[in-house]
């Protein structure tokens, strides 16, 4: 693609394409976008905002997929049908059904398209007991990481042109209210301005902008809720572009204040250290979800322990109990995982077997930091925490009953989860958690070609919406079960969007 310079009305700098395809974000959906389009011949190009390509890309460590050959080969025979009722039952239908259907539908072949691209599938993780899960979430071989750099190979080889450092700023709208394009702006001042017959929102929802969040999440605005974590990119363009340009054509929304919740994380920023960081930081994050002992601000329990990796639910309970928790432990559970490795995994991050030689460290960094505190006796752990002494006895005394008779008529906490406390011997330690998401649900209503419409259900002809940036695919809270979905929906409608670009474009020539 030879940009067309100063041309009439421009200024010398001003760059001026005409392309079937423009696509605003090169994070999954916008590279799924990209390659889709190289590959039936379109002409296309991709703008990215930031110095490098990937987005939130850059982190998963798997997607889901329905019907691949992996899961073929593997004896896994999970279906469409199975996926989307139980899809369908947890948001109980308030999501827009078509087009969920239509991604799963996607699913199998766009994992079978990337195995193809030389993406290599690990495994089929699972956070749930094997008899509950899906077994759809495919692990790949170097994450994201790797995604992102084996699609950019493939749009490089087909020469498709990816400005970096360009945000798109505006779409061009006709009289009738069609999209023909966007303009961008690159670094140097240069004005972009791309003419399409489609423009494909990819730019991955508004995580990263504060006023958005603060405008259309409650959860964030409840009195008396503590700071919400954000464990996100550290350099993050995900500031809602999409979304408040779409609106500008008249697109609708949907979902806005849902977020993708996750388990606590440490009181600590940027939380994305305590996921890809150093391993003292890696460590003190799974031992805070240890099953050993969670309170809320009143040193009450508030939620089943054996469960900490159900991460949406883990949202949702400390949603409910002023967004924070103490994980509490003592001296010989510490060592248990320094000796053993944690009881409970932290993703496919620390796992049990991987011992946790590096807590010290992690410690001494939390008491300096304010997030871990240790103390000789229980009294003097609750005084540090604020919360009464004799209600945090009063609560380990009761785990250590349940632990004796390995039943917790509580919160049914796993019988191999009810560890004893020494409460004679300290010292003791406490981890302050705090709530954490890592992505916006909400965004551009669509329907199942991913085509935007407006509030009537109108298509706007010539916008489209991706990944991060449609909304109504989830209900209140992310679905764990349909695992690596958020993902999987980003690369599977920058395909789908584009097939329907190719069919709309040979229509028309
Ligand atoms: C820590 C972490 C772990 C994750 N783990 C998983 C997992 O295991 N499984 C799973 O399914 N999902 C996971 N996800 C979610 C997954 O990464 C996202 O669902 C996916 O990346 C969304 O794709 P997207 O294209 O919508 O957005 P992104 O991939 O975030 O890409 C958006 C891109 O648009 C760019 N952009 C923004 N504004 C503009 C603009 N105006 N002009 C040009 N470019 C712009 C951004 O800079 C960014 O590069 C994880 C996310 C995070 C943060």
């Amino acid at each position: 693609m030879t940009p067309q310079k100063n041309v009439s009305n421009a200024s010398a700098l001003d760059e001026m394409h005409s392309v079937h395809i423009v696509i605003a974000g090169g994070g999954l959906s916008g590279l799924s976008a990209a390659l889709t389009a190289a590959e039936n011949g379109l002409k296309a190009v991709l703008l990215e905002k930031m110095p490098f390509v990937g987005g939130a890309g850059l982190f998963p460590e798997g997607s889901l997929g329905i019907g691949t050959r992996y899961q073929k080969d593997n004896g896994i025979h999970t279906t469409v049908d199975q996926v989307f009722s139980k899809v369908m039952e947890f948001h109980h239908w308030r999501c827009n059904a078509q087009v969920i259907r239509a991604l799963l539908n996607e699913s199998g072949q766009m994992i079978d398209w990337l195995a193809g691209l030389g993406m290599t599938i690990k495994n089929i993780r699972t956070m749930f007991p094997p008899e509950k899960s899906l077994h759809v979430w495919h692990i790949f071989e170097g994450g994201g990481v790797r995604l992102v750099k084996v699609m950019s190979q493939h749009i490089k080889d087909h020469d498709l042109p990816v400005l970096t450092k360009t945000p798109v700023k505006k779409l061009l709208i006709n009289d009738e209210g069609a999209v023909t394009g966007i303009t961008a702006l690159k670094a140097d001042g240069t004005k972009v301005t791309v003419h399409a017959k489609a423009v494909v929102i990819a730019t991955g929802g508004f995580a990263s902008n504060k006023k958005m969040l603060r405008k259309y999440v409650p959860d964030i605005n409840a009195p008396g809720m503590a700071k919400l974590m954000y464990r996100g990119p550290a350099r993050d363009g995900r500031t809602g572009d999409g979304i408040n340009m779409a609106q500008r054509a008249n697109a609708a929304l949907a979902g806005m204040g849902t977020l993708a919740g996750n388990s606590p994380y440490l009181d600590d920023e940027p939380a994305i250290r305590q996921f890809s960081g150093p391993d003292h930081m890696k460590q003190m994050r799974c031992a805070l979800s240890q099953p050993f002992l969670w309170v809320n601000r009143q040193g009450e329990r508030f939620y089943n322990e054996s469960f900490g990796s159900v991460f949406s639910d883990v949202y949702n309970a400390m949603t409910s109990n002023g967004g924070l928790m103490w994980s509490i432990f003592d001296r010989n559970m510490k060592k248990y995982m320094e000796d053993n490795g944690p009881l409970t995994p932290f993703n496919a991050i620390v796992v049990p077997g991987q011992k946790m030689t590096a807590l010290d460290r992690g410690i001494e960094k939390g008491i300096w930091s304010g997030f871990a505190f240790k103390a000789d006796t229980i009294e003097e752990l609750a005084d540090k925490i604020q919360i009464k002494p004799e209600k945090l006895r009063d609560t380990i005394e009761t785990i250590n009953r349940y632990a004796e008779q390995k039943h917790d008529p509580d919160f049914n906490r796993r019988p191999e989860h009810l560890i004893k406390f020494d409460t004679r011997n300290g010292p003791y330690y406490a981890l302050r958690g705090l709530r954490a998401f890592f992505l916006t649900l909400g965004g551009i209503v669509v329907n199942k070609d991913m085509q935007a419409l407006d509030a009537a259900g109108n298509v706007i002809p010539g916008l489209y919406a991706t990944g991060q940036d449609m909304g109504g695919l989830y209900d209140s809270t992310y679905d764990l079960l349909a695992e690596g979905s958020a993902s999987s929906f980003a690369l599977c409608s920058g395909r789908i969007a584009v097939r329907n670009i190719v069919k709309i474009v040979s229509r028309q020539s």
